[in-house]
């Protein structure tokens, strides 16, 4: 009887451990197929970085990227830049604010890749400032996936931005919380209102790069995360703050990084496409 009791257990004990091998080895599989490629999108000049954090004073300049994210459930593009026909004027825009710039295109990039617009599945961006909506209009075949606030002042304003135009023609999912994109975990859009109403980040498990978060403009540059300041025209500043908090506690509860789309000195240490981190 004692030898059958301990048979029983010893098999017990041995699916117990197939089991949870298995869900592990499930898990590994989707994060490690993940590919997640830098686009360069244009450079801003800020005349004076204070209008972003207080703390800081002079001219700085600015990276500005977009993301996609190879997933073997589909592809999602994050942010998409300036617009591709800024790379036609070689001097720039030039405004009080800033100067920017564009050296390559977002579409030859993708075509790098062997990628056109049409072959990715969704998109969806931070929010709709000027700098992370530039080429839209080219993924009109992608599903849109904004927060709900986002989504309604999209062609609600009493100027249409000629960059989004076009994607009343998308099919959408409005969000009104996070977004589990592939529905495994590894790709999770995060609501993080405050710079905007309907503002939100991404958060992506790369199995070598581990995981990491996609600052949208919650975060401007590493000195502003640093002494909390608030962008002068954030739409909220008490919700702002409050969603600082909560990300920074989601991002030590995950053991993510925090990549700050526009920070220079962070971008250098990340690989741009054609190379892709994993
Ligand atoms: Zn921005």
């Amino acid at each position: 009887m004692l030898k059958n009791q301990r048979l029983l257990c010893l098999i017990l004990v041995g699916l117990a451990l197939a089991c949870s091998n298995t869900k592990r080895g499930a898990q590994e599989s989707s994060s490690e197929l993940i590919r997640l490629y830098v686009f360069d999108v244009g450079e801003i000049l800020i005349k004076d970085v204070s209008i972003f954090n207080s703390g800081e004073t002079g001219a700085k300049l600015l990276t500005n990227s977009a993301y996609l994210i190879r997933h073997p459930k589909g592809d999602l593009i994050w942010d998409t830049g300036f617009p591709d026909s800024l790379t036609t004027i070689p001097e720039g825009l030039d405004s009080e604010m800033a100067t920017i710039t564009m050296s390559k295109k977002l579409e030859d990039q993708l075509s790098e890749i062997r990628l056109s617009p049409s072959d990715i599945e969704y998109l969806a961006v931070s929010h709709l400032h000027p700098d992370h909506v530039g080429n839209s209009n080219l993924f009109t075949e992608a599903k849109l996936l904004l927060q709900q606030e986002e989504y309604d002042s999209l062609f609600l304003g009493e100027v249409v931005n000629p960059d989004t135009d076009q994607l009343t023609a998308s099919p959408f999912i409005k969000l009104n919380g996070d977004h589990d994109v592939f529905g495994d975990g590894t790709v999770v859009i995060k609501r993080a209102p405050g710079h905007t109403n309907g503002h939100q980040v991404l958060f992506v498990n790369l199995s070598e790069t581990g995981p990491i978060l996609l600052s949208g403009d919650l975060f401007i540059t590493s000195k502003q995360r640093a002494t909390r300041g608030v962008p002068i025209f954030n739409v909220d500043k008490d919700k702002t703050l409050e969603t600082m908090n909560a990300i920074e506690d989601f991002l030590s509860e995950k053991g993510a990084t925090l990549w700050i789309q526009h920070d220079p000195d962070q971008n250098e240490t990340i690989r741009r496409s054609p190379q892709f981190h994993n």
